[in-house]
């Protein structure tokens, strides 16, 4: 018996070590992911957001024309709707091109970001709706 013993805390405390290592580089590792997540969460604050931001649609966007082939500056209001009640976007002009895209019957996203309007303005879907 005192043999088993010996023989089991022996071969026991090893397991019992690799499982500790294990928990605290596991413990490790999502303490350092979720740094990371909240650091690059600091530096994308200014761009991503969990909701609509309103203000956006103060934002002025460069978009080309394709009638006059210019670049043009636009107010993102001008072409964007937030919708509260679905808590989505609509385009406008797609919406009113009967456009098949998304941002005709209303876009919406997990992470907000402002870069989304502003590539839907040079999208050629969204420039064909314009003509
Ligand atoms: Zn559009």
């Amino acid at each position: 018996m005192a043999y088993e013993s010996a023989h089991g805390t022996r071969h026991l405390c090893p397991i019992l070590q690799v499982i500790i290592i294990l928990v605290s580089v596991t413990v490790l590792l999502a303490m350092s992911k979720r740094q990371c997540s909240s650091l690059s969460n600091v530096l994308k604050k200014k761009k991503c957001s969990a909701k609509f931001k309103p203000e956006w649609l103060d934002e002025l966007a460069e978009t080309e024309l394709p009638t006059a082939s210019k670049v043009v500056k636009v107010k993102l209001g001008d072409i964007f709707v937030y919708r509260e009640a679905t808590d989505d976007v609509v385009c406008k002009l797609c919406q009113e091109a009967k456009a098949v895209n998304d941002f005709s019957n209303g876009k919406r996203w997990d992470d907000w970001k402002i870069d989304y309007l502003k590539r839907h303005i040079s999208q050629k879907v969204h420039l064909d709706s314009c003509v």
